[in-house]
């Protein structure tokens, strides 16, 4: 089982697709085990981009993802990192495959409607970043072997 973080970015909040997104996740086999709408600030964009900082598009990406309210998620399932890059397809729209979320839904390279953790690290930085551990609920069963961690003994 593995957790990544999602974000519904403003062009489809602004397009009432929240809906439809989180239908793609779920009939994907995707939990949906947080989640909130926020509207950011630049600083706080800028900082979630930070690994984007001196790439030319960096400005505007930040002006965008700061420009209206979005929706950020904790998705959990096996794989869960690689399903959701799947679902989302390829950064630009127009190269993304026939039936993911930004070909069917996003018009550019910028305004591309999702975001999703790209490798284990990144997804726990990520989600650490929005989500405190007691707002995630996470469908995991407990652990039961007597002595495997701390909580089982
Ligand atoms: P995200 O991180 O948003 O999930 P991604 O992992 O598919 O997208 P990254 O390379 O991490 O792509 O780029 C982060 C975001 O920066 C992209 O979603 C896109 O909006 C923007 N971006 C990336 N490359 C370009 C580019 N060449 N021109 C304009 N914007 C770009
Ligand atoms: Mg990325």
């Amino acid at each position: 089982m593995e957790q990544t973080l999602s974000i519904i970015k403003p062009d489809a909040v602004e397009k009432d697709q929240i809906g439809n997104i989180l239908s793609r996740f779920e009939k994907a086999g995707l939990k949906i085990v947080a989640v909130k709408m926020l509207h950011i600030s630049k600083a706080e964009a800028e900082s979630f981009y930070e690994v984007h900082r001196k790439k030319p598009f960096y400005k505007d990406l930040t002006t965008f993802l700061s420009s209206g309210p979005i929706l950020v998620l904790v998705l959990e399932g096996k794989d869960a990192i690689a399903l959701n890059r799947k679902l989302m397809g390829a950064t630009d729209p127009a190269k993304a495959e026939a039936g993911t979320i930004r070909k069917d839904l996003a018009e550019s390279i910028d305004r591309n409607a999702v975001h999703g953790s790209d490798a284990p690290e990144t997804a726990k930085q990520e989600i650490a970043f929005f989500f405190q551990p007691d707002e995630i609920f996470s469908k995991e069963p407990p652990h039961r072997k007597k002595g495997c961690c701390c909580c089982c003994s």
